[in-house]
């Protein structure tokens, strides 16, 4: 072996010994939910031992890890503290996140001590996570996005960018938003007080409202070398802000707007520093046309059925890109899927349980569920991806999952 190893070309096996050593890396997870599990879950196959911060010692995401040694315990604290932070980044290789309302200031200082950097970059997360710098970055890098206007948490402000976007307006909070908690639509001038008062205290924007047709959704990651590949395109169906439903591949009249999906979701997500997955979320018009409506930086929703229906998933593809490692195929590997999340419908838990237990019945769905202790009203506890050969059959299997699904599906 020694001999071999002074050869300067390198056998097959010691490309991959090369590999595997490159692979013995720990990554910090800011965040211990769902997003969080299913991204150990994905590591846990590799040989990647992953630390996880978040408030708690059972949360989703360190349920399923225990650590192989003492060095990769999780920790207890929660990832908006900067001394927890400090101490994840103490403890591993690389950082990255299930979230992206995290402290940015704190990432960026610590980035340039780990030996393979925060992932997205800091200042990704930065644009990001405020969504009207969001948006500015990405009109300043010719995505298209519909008009948006900054406005201050006054009746009159909102008045004046009324008159510029008109009514329905979509009054969006900057920051911490998620679920469309954050969102009011103003349908007539008359309400904007009562908007105010819904999102009193938040940094406000207003939004033209867009008349879509179908929601899409695009998963791109970013090699850390900038390069991007990206999954099909698909369509997301949101129930009360929630996603409720997505269809894969997407289905529409002219088969060239997927392709023009992927590629708006491409350019944008070449935009930013930093590696890692990025969903994309676009509104599809009915003359064709589409709007970026936001990015988040991190796996998301929209990919979870890229575990059974794609050849790589967007969890691996993600470790894959943070860790150097070369990407996967972003391919189907089934002609139809489709992921119905399960939402909590009320506070007893007993309905869920007795949901999945009849979908276990239907052949080729996959029953995911996060491990959370509460049930809560649109609190996302599971999801269910179904993948089938043709349209038609995964209809016929959805069916009766949306027929009982606890809340129903309407
Ligand atoms: P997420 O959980 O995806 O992070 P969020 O709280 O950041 O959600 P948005 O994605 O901004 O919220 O909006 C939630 C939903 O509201 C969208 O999926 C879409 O259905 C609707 N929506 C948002 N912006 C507009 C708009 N400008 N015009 C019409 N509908 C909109
Ligand atoms: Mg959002
Ligand atoms: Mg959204």
């Amino acid at each position: 072996i020694a001999e071999e190893s002074k050869s300067t070309t390198c056998s097959p096996s010691f490309a991959s010994i090369a590999l595997l050593q490159k692979m013995d890396k720990t990554v910090g997870i800011l965040g211990g939910g769902q997003l969080g599990r299913m991204l150990a879950a994905s590591a846990s196959l590799l040989n990647i031992d992953v630390v996880i911060l978040d408030v708690g010692d059972y949360t989703p995401a360190k349920q399923i890890v225990v650590p192989r040694k003492p060095e990769t315990a999780h920790i207890n604290g929660s990832f908006a503290d900067p001394a927890k932070i400090r101490e994840l980044a103490s403890k591993v290789d690389v950082l990255t996140v299930e979230i992206e309302h995290v402290d940015a200031a704190v990432l960026e200082e610590i980035e340039k001590n780990l030996p393979l950097g925060v992932h997205p970059s800091p200042s990704t997360i930065r644009i990001i996570q405020d969504k009207f710098i969001q948006k500015e970055h990405l009109k300043n890098h010719g995505s298209p996005v519909s008009a948006f206007f900054p406005v201050e948490p006054t009746v009159s402000s909102i008045k004046q960018a009324a008159e510029k976007l008109g009514f329905p307006l979509m009054l969006k909070s900057r920051t911490l938003a998620y679920d469309g908690r954050g969102n009011f639509v103003i349908r007539e001038e008359s309400k904007i007080e009562e908007a105010l008062s819904v999102l009193k205290d938040r940094p406000l924007y207003a939004e033209k409202w867009v008349p879509f047709v179908k929601e899409i959704a695009v998963m791109v990651v970013r090699s850390t070398s900038g390069e991007v590949s990206s999954y099909p395109a698909v369509e997301t169906v949101h129930k009360d802000n929630i996603c409720h439903l997505v269809f894969a591949p997407l289905r529409s009249r002219d088969p060239s707007v997927a392709n023009h999906a992927r590629q708006v979701a491409e350019a944008a997500v070449k935009t930013f520093k930093g590696a890692g997955i990025f969903g994309v979320e676009m509104f599809l018009l009915a003359d064709g046309s589409i709007y970026l409506n936001e990015i988040a930086p991190r796996p998301h929703n929209s990919g979870h059925y890229t575990i059974e229906a794609c050849e790589t998933s967007q969890y691996e593809n993600h470790l894959r890109a943070i860790l150097s490692l070369p990407l996967g195929s972003t391919a189907l590997k089934v002609p139809s899927a489709a992921m119905l999340n399960i939402l909590g419908a009320s506070s007893n838990i007993d309905e869920i349980t007795q949901f999945s237990r009849e979908a276990l019945s239907i052949p080729g769905a996959s029953i995911h569920l996060y491990g959370k202790a509460d049930c809560r009203k649109g609190r996302k506890m599971g999801h269910i991806t179904i993948v089938a050969q043709s349209d038609a059959e995964l209809r016929t299997k959805l069916r009766p999952l949306l027929e009982k699904i606890p809340g129903g599906s309407s």
